[in-house]
């Protein structure tokens, strides 16, 4: 009779199946690629339930029942894979349908060879299947629980880890099916069922029940309630062993005594046994009354949103054990809200998030004004609309709970709490609290934002003021820069002028008297020479420079390599070099690719970078030029960095935008133009700014870098010129 009722639990397990086919079927969908594979896996089990009541145990190959049960797991390893990582991962079926086929044919293999049956009347064909059956069901319940063991957020793991569950009840279940004995059979059509129908609950409800807080509750319990009972019944042992010796009514007497005893005592026991236990399972019960209380006291005290972020977070943290916390900001502008968050505990992204004024996310806090699970966020169907990028920058600050701070309607902030440390849930109650502080919040939120606001408003002034005076300074500067340019200019076309002059009038008054010697002619005629060129120096750099103002210079272009530019520069300087024994070394220089440059101006760029060099190093120094490849920004383009570093006098760091303004020299106008090579030998104070124009000219940059002017400990100045290479 029963035999007979256990043959159609199949019947009554495909009817079963069939049913929570209907029920997912007709669900509307959420998860459209979930439900699609969940199908095929609940008809093929259908299927497989019917096949298995048609095909009685111990029929010979082929095994149509075990084949589909391998099909079956096939199915629900993409079906896990999807619930996982919520995309169809096509190895799973190449893996599974590779399974399939070898179940198959080790079946039939293994049938051919007629061996001697194997465990316990299994048929050969049965082995071949549980075997790679038992392959593919590992590998499908490893991958959720390396996905349990990964995941962060307790929700999150949950959700893992119930399905991690789910998994093994329908193993188990197949386990006790594959064995293929009658009693097993019919426990392991239930288990199954039991299984599937939590991975077809998990699928479609985002709301699963919390497993790990569910049995550390069941343990708490457990162990309060045998514990606490241990007295009572050590107390009836003791009873029924009263030595006879006593006497029936004594004994009677001292029995009930100590019963009543230990019943008396049973309370205040369990009470204190259950302290002990949720302590060492949930730690230490907190006085929510005087939290609250210290909670208004420390928000009220603080000043800016930094510190109030703090404060939230600290308490928080005293309450929970958080492992990161945060305040954000959140501020309605014109056709936005602008997120800011201040940290308090953990690395946040330290941008400001723009989201729409209708983003979910902000309106759901809002509308709800109860704290949001980021669990709800990526599993509630209701969040599945929200915007991508929305959805990009929750992950990125990887919170577990969002709770609002409301203000008139409006959303104020937001206290965004990590996980626990514990890694348990948060729970129903600890959100309420949470909720209840976070009200008591927005006053104190908005008297820090005014505060902060304040404080911003103030540092900005200070900054203007800063600026201000900077540029009131170099104004000053250009203005001075303005007068000394007549004395400059004045002195160096007077000097050689005056030479010229001079010059001119020896040899008239010498001549006179036409006492001049061929040598003597030579001579005088060689100075003229010498203060011509200068004068015509002068008057070159100047036109150059006004060329560079006017309309730009003219450029062209060819392909000439770095190397050959510096040798054409510091040609003229090699006699200076030597004679003021200064080491001039390069280095890295020969390595690089050509550059597409106008040679004679860049030739006279370097020209007067490292006339300068020269001109503000002391005898004995060093000029150093060092030339690399860089990425730009992007890491795209190719750049040169060439850096031209001497052992000088330095630059005051006022002065290091001002050397490239034409006229602007440090110190003394006064001082004329040599011209030369001399140290501190003045010159226009226009090499520079010619160098600059030429640079920029050619899409390049020039800076200087010093540490300060110190005539006497020399720290020396780096120019450093950056030139693209296309
Ligand atoms: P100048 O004709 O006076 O050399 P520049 O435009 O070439 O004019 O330079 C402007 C000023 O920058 C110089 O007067 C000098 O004070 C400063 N300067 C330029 N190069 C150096 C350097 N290598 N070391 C120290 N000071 C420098």
């Amino acid at each position: 009779m029963l035999t007979a009722w256990i043959s159609y639990t199949p019947l009554l397990a495909a009817a079963a199946y069939l049913t929570l086919l209907v029920a997912v079927a007709t669900r509307p969908r959420q998860h459209a690629l979930q439900s699609r594979w969940l199908l095929a896996y609940l008809a093929l089990s259908v299927v497989w339930a019917l096949i298995t009541f048609l095909t009685p145990p111990g029929r010979p190959a082929p095994d149509l029942a075990g084949a589909l049960l391998l099909v079956g797991a096939t199915l629900l390893g993409q079906t896990t894979a999807v619930f996982v990582t919520r995309h169809p991962e096509k190895q799973w079926l190449r893996v599974g349908g590779g399974a399939v086929l070898l179940g198959l044919a080790g079946q039939y293999g293994l049938a051919r060879l007629n061996l001697p049956p194997a465990l316990g009347g299994l048929g050969n064909g049965r082995i071949a299947i549980l075997v790679i059956w038992l392959a593919l069901s590992s590998a499908i319940f490893l991958f959720v629980w390396r996905s349990y063991r990964q995941t962060r957020l307790p929700w999150h793991a949950n959700r893992a880890l119930y399905w991690a569950t789910a998994l093994l009840v329908t193993f188990g279940g197949e386990a006790l099916l594959l064995t293929n004995l009658a009693p097993l059979g019919f426990v392991g059509q239930f288990v199954r069922f039991l299984g599937v129908y939590a991975l077809t609950h998990a699928s479609s409800s985002y709301r699963l029940f919390d497993i790990r807080t569910y049995l550390q509750r069941l343990i708490a319990f457990t162990v309060l309630n045998v514990t606490a009972a241990l007295p009572v019944m050590a107390a009836f042992l003791v009873a029924r062993q009263l030595p006879e010796s006593l006497g029936a009514s004594l004994q009677i007497l001292l029995a009930v005594l100590i019963i009543a005893a230990s019943l008396l005592l049973y309370s205040p026991f369990r009470r204190f046994v259950a302290r002990l236990t949720y302590r060492y399972l949930f730690g230490e019960r907190i006085n929510t009354n005087q939290l609250v209380r210290r909670y208004s006291q420390g928000i009220a005290r603080a000043l800016a949103v930094q510190e109030l972020s703090l404060v939230i977070y600290g308490t928080l943290n005293e309450l929970l054990g958080i492992r990161r916390g945060a305040l954000l900001l959140v501020t309605r502008r014109e056709d936005d809200f602008a997120i800011e968050p201040v940290p308090a505990q953990g690395h946040l992204p330290p941008q400001t998030q723009y989201v729409a004024l209708n983003s979910l996310f902000i309106t759901a806090l809002l509308r709800q004004g109860q704290p949001l699970l980021q669990y709800e966020i990526d599993f509630n169907p209701e969040f599945q609309v929200l915007v991508v990028e929305e959805r990009k920058w929750l992950h990125e600050i990887n919170m577990e709970v969002y709770v609002p701070i409301t203000a008139g309607g409006n959303l104020e902030g937001v206290i965004a709490l990590g996980p626990k440390r514990s890694g348990a849930t948060y729970q129903k109650g600890e959100l309420d609290l949470l909720q209840l502080l976070a009200d008591q919040t927005a006053v104190a939120l908005q008297n820090a934002r005014l505060y902060s606001e304040l404080n911003a408003q103030n540092a900005r002034i200070r900054d203007l003021n800063v600026d201000l005076l900077r540029q009131n300074e170099r104004l000053a500067i250009m203005d001075k820069v303005k007068t000394d340019f007549i004395t400059i200019a004045s002195h160096e076309l007077r000097t050689p002028l005056t030479q010229v002059k001079g010059y001119a009038d020896i040899l008239t008054a010498i001549n006179a008297e036409d006492g001049l010697t061929p040598m003597q002619t030579k001579e005088i005629m060689a100075h003229i020479n010498r203060a011509t060129s200068q004068l015509e120096r002068v008057i070159a750099a100047m036109l150059d420079a006004s060329q560079l103002d006017a309309d730009g210079i003219e450029l062209m272009p060819v392909p000439v390599s770095l190397e050959m530019v510096l040798r054409m520069a510091v040609e003229p300087l090699l006699p200076a070099l030597r004679e003021r024994q200064i080491r001039y070394t390069t280095l890295g220089v020969a390595d690089l690719p050509r550059i597409h440059v106008d040679l004679q101006r860049m030739v006279q760029a370097f020209a007067n970078i490292l006339g300068n060099a020269v001109k503000y190093t002391p005898d004995h120094g060093r000029i150093q030029v060092h030339a690399v490849r860089v990425p730009d920004i992007n890491g795209r383009i190719d750049h040169i960095e060439v850096t031209v570093n001497d052992s000088g006098i330095g630059i005051d760091p006022r002065f290091h935008e001002l050397i490239f303004e034409k006229f602007f020299r440090v110190g003394d106008p006064q001082l004329h133009s040599t011209g030369s090579t001399r140290f501190k030998g003045a010159g226009p104070g226009l090499g520079l700014s010619i160098a600059k124009g030429v640079i920029e000219a050619h899409n390049g940059r020039i800076w200087v870098e010093s540490p300060g002017a110190d005539e006497a400990r020399l720290p020396g100045s780096s120019f450093h010129i950056l030139l693209p290479l296309a």
